[in-house]
């Protein structure tokens, strides 16, 4: 019983962060993990942005 209140309490924590993401960050980033840095926008395939991130060790 106890284990289905905390399972419903984290599915409706999660729905919550989600339209939270889905109103603060737009139409564009649906699901909140965007391809795109949301300072700059540049393609970073969900990793971090190598503009905004200038002390990444794999430096092109
Ligand atoms: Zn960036």
């Amino acid at each position: 019983m106890l284990l289905w209140v905390a399972g419903a309490a984290i599915g409706i924590l999660v729905a919550f962060i989600l339209i939270f993401k889905y109103t603060k960050t737009g139409k564009n980033d649906v699901i909140g993990f965007s391809s795109k840095c949301p300072k700059c926008g540049q393609v970073t395939n969900g990793l971090k942005c190598s503009k905004c991130e200038p002390n990444l060790k794999d430096w092109r």
